[in-house]
């Protein structure tokens, strides 16, 4: 069910919801029943774009997200919203024109990649929720920035009428026994490279985020099949970039994957506690598992620019031999800013 707090009630994101769905007004969103399942429109008054949280101990890209949106209709058995969502229900913010005001901002002296897939799934609620339409228009007016759709759906029907000048749409991809056992609700792998053979062909940008891989038995055959599968489908020259990064969650995360009630492979693997207090691979796996990655793509892929999200300096050194930099020097390794 869609509800509209009474303050976002005659806002134009509401509006354009409320011509194809039914929505109920209420008074305050904690009123809604908290299930995935329940929406709410509000408009509060947060600042809606910040840097992406990191560490200086694992190199970070420098990537600014925007929370226009917070919570999930999928439910990934690694979702770190379990942990920092205090609520199941999906928020929006109906207040698109302070939003926008807040991406223009962020980008006024400089050029940013920008994405909205870290408090939600960048584009799973877009035929009910279109915020593509209000994002795209805008994006492709400002000269300093390339937006990040990024997602597990095959919900690209609205990006398939839009200018993807400025824009970019990305895929979290992982072997389709992972999709099945540890990512539902999500689109299969077949369904996510369809759709991101369609806005390639359409003139998007795309990007593909192997994150999190997670150790399985014979990790390189599914991991080996999931590439070549990806990389004889899609035109290199149209992907922006691939990250790459084993699995790993704060401790508290790992208590509450445990108590899901399917039971999740990440309860099987070996950990260490990292120099950040997560939960990681061992060193020696993680190394083991992003070489792997990163040799079959290039093997099939010679262009695509390639980076280890929140790795460690020498994890970079010893696979690739060099050692990108703390954020500002990393980022401009992006194909975007050359
Ligand atoms: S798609 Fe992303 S945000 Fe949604 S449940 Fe999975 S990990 Fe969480």
């Amino acid at each position: 069910m869609i509800y509209v707090e009474k303050s976002a009630q005659d806002l134009p994101l509401t509006q354009m919801v409320a011509k194809d769905n039914n929505i109920e007004v209420i008074d305050d969103g904690a009123e809604v029943e908290d299930k995935k399942s329940n929406v709410v429109i509000s408009n509060h008054k947060d600042n809606f774009v910040h840097r992406c949280p990191a560490t200086n101990i694992y190199r970070c890209c420098n990537y600014h997200v925007v929370d226009i949106m917070q919570g999930c209709p999928f439910d990934c058995a690694y979702c770190i919203l379990q942990l920092y969502l205090p609520h199941k229900h999906i928020r929006v913010a109906g207040n698109t024109d302070k939003v926008l005001e807040d991406i223009a901002f962020s980008i006024k002296d400089t050029k940013r990649r920008i994405g909205s897939g870290e408090l939600s799934d960048s584009l799973a609620m877009d035929k009910t929720i279109p915020l593509s339409k209000i994002i795209v228009p805008f994006v492709n007016k400002q000269d300093n920035i390339l937006f990040e759709f990024k997602t597990k759906s095959d919900v690209v029907d609205n990006l398939l009428n839009l200018n993807p000048k400025n824009v970019m749409v990305s895929w979290s991809l992982n072997p389709a026994s992972i999709i099945e056992q540890e990512e539902p609700f999500t689109a299969s792998l077949k369904k996510r490279l369809k759709a991101a053979k369609e806005v390639s062909s359409y003139g998007y940008k795309v990007g593909f985020h192997f994150d999190p891989l997670i150790m399985m038995e014979n990790f390189t055959f599914p991991y080996g099949e999931l590439i070549d599968e990806l990389t004889s489908q899609i035109d290199e020259n149209m992907v922006e970039y691939i990250s790459i990064s084993t699995f790993r969650c704060p401790a508290e995360l790992m208590n509450i994957i445990r108590q899901r009630k399917s039971p999740s492979i990440l309860t099987k693997g070996d950990f260490i506690k990292g120099i950040d207090g997560k939960t990681r691979y061992f060193k020696a796996e993680r190394i083991k598992m992003i070489e792997f990655a990163t040799n079959r793509i290039r093997a099939n892929w010679k262009k695509p620019f390639i980076y280890y999200c929140m790795e460690h300096a020498s994890v970079w050194d010893k696979i690739l031999e060099y050692d990108p930099g703390e954020r500002e020097d990393f980022e401009m390794y992006f194909p975007c800013y050359k």
